[in-house]
């Protein structure tokens, strides 16, 4: 192994490590934004018998395992879901920096991995209570103005995509959402997608749309079957949908207009139009 290579290993060692301990944030944004606690101040502490937990329990991953998943004052169950989070940040981080190399795209691969946590939260905290932090759309929508005004050399985008993406879903989710009283789709599932618009565009907010009407619909019928539950979020098959776009949008766009033909459309006219002149 030269010392480049050696180099670069050392660097995405560091991104799924530094993925792993932002997901430890996220678990506490997950747990306390529905409560409206404050995210910085204020120890965690045992869910059951209320023990702070101490400094050393608190690396992400090893001090779960170390503890065998159980309180060190009063043995209670700690969810494997922290661990999850926190594994789960960490191998999207790694991917996602080896997608968009870490080397020649530092800012988008950043900018992609931030959204994807934000994206975590939303997921989780969606899941358990029904509900999308409006903080953590803003968030989404920061990054997408900021990809905008300083990525256009690695991922081009035009204003009128931005805020066409912005609209193109969110418009009909709103119209749904006052149809129905917010029965069949919530305002957060709006504001989502018009902050995720801003940061995948026109067209790509379509595809992320679509993957999660896929997603949601076989694994909707999945927990009815099983469960004979059909009030479900939405939310977390939205995040699925967006954060699958944002990193292989472009490998979708050309598939899909590949395999509707609509490539060859696009084609034929410009030869026609430039033949005309
Ligand atoms: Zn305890």
């Amino acid at each position: 192994m030269n010392n480049e290579t050696l180099f670069i290993a050392i660097i995405y060692l560091f991104v799924f490590l530094f993925g792993i301990c932002i997901g430890s944030f996220l678990n506490v944004c997950i747990y306390r934004l529905p409560l409206g606690e404050s995210l910085i101040k204020s120890n965690s502490h045992c869910m059951t018998c209320g023990t702070p937990i101490r400094k050393r329990d608190l690396i992400p991953v090893i001090s779960w395992c170390m503890l065998k998943g159980k309180c060190h004052a009063c043995g209670a169950k700690i969810s494997a879901r922290y661990t999850v989070v926190e594994l789960l940040n960490g191998i999207c981080y790694l991917l996602i920096f080896l997608r968009f190399d870490v080397v020649s795209n530092p800012l988008l691969a950043s900018l992609v991995a931030l959204m994807t946590s934000a994206l975590i939260v939303v997921f989780f905290m969606d899941w358990d209570t029904q509900l999308i932090n409006t903080w953590v759309v803003v968030f989404i929508g920061v990054l997408g103005i900021i990809k905008f005004l300083l990525c256009q050399r690695s991922c081009p985008m035009t204003l009128g995509s931005m805020l066409l993406g912005a609209v193109l879903v969110s418009v009909p989710l709103l119209i749904i959402s006052l149809v129905s009283h917010e029965k069949a789709m919530g305002m957060g599932d709006v504001y989502l997608m018009a902050g995720a618009g801003l940061f995948l565009g026109a067209p790509n907010v379509l595809f992320a749309m679509l993957i999660a009407l896929v997603v949601g619909a076989v694994c909707g019928l999945i927990i009815k079957h099983s469960s004979g539950n059909s009030v479900f979020a939405f939310g977390p098959y939205l995040a699925i949908g967006i954060a699958v776009t944002a990193v292989f949008g472009n490998e979708i766009y050309n598939w899909y207009m590949n395999m509707t033909g609509l490539n060859e459309i696009l084609e034929d006219s410009a030869a026609m139009i430039s033949a005309m002149f």
